[in-house]
């Protein structure tokens, strides 16, 4: 088995059986995005304490198998963590895919994707999720009144 199969495993779980899919009852913020190069539909639910810790978040949408399984896979590694250690997990997985030094220790099963980035394409789809964690957490952090 290459290591190509077991990322592809880990991947296909992810999106057969994804973690944290739904929605949270009394989120801090929901953001919607959508990927229009590919379809990709993604709500995310997210609930920041007044620590600033991400005590919980779910996901819903339609979408590609990557999308989906970024997005089961992200919500796993950023539950529990303070905000600023979110984004920095956030910002490894980008590099990873624009194929820049990247901090592998905070990606978890994130790092299965990193074949994606031999598909620029389908960076979008990864990093959908991101996306709409990051513009989340910008408005968590703006909106004083979270505090
Ligand atoms: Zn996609």
């Amino acid at each position: 088995m290459s290591l190509d199969d077991v990322y592809r495993e880990v991947v296909m779980d992810h999106y057969q059986n994804p973690r944290h899919h739904g929605h949270l009852e009394h989120p801090t913020l929901t953001v919607g995005l959508h990927n229009p190069s590919c379809g990709d539909e993604l709500h995310l639910d997210v609930l920041v304490d007044e620590d600033g810790i991400v005590r919980d978040a779910a996901f819903e949408g339609q979408g590609c198998s990557i999308s989906m399984a970024a997005a089961s896979m992200f919500i796993d590694r950023v539950r529990g963590k303070k905000l600023e250690e979110a984004r920095r997990i956030a910002e490894s997985f980008k590099d990873l895919l624009r194929r820049r030094e990247a901090d592998r220790s905070l990606l978890g099963d994130l790092e299965a994707l990193e074949g994606v980035s031999r598909f620029p394409a389908r960076v979008k789809c990864a990093t959908l999720v991101m996306n709409a964690f990051e513009q989340a957490i910008d408005r968590i952090e703006e909106g004083g009144d979270h505090k």
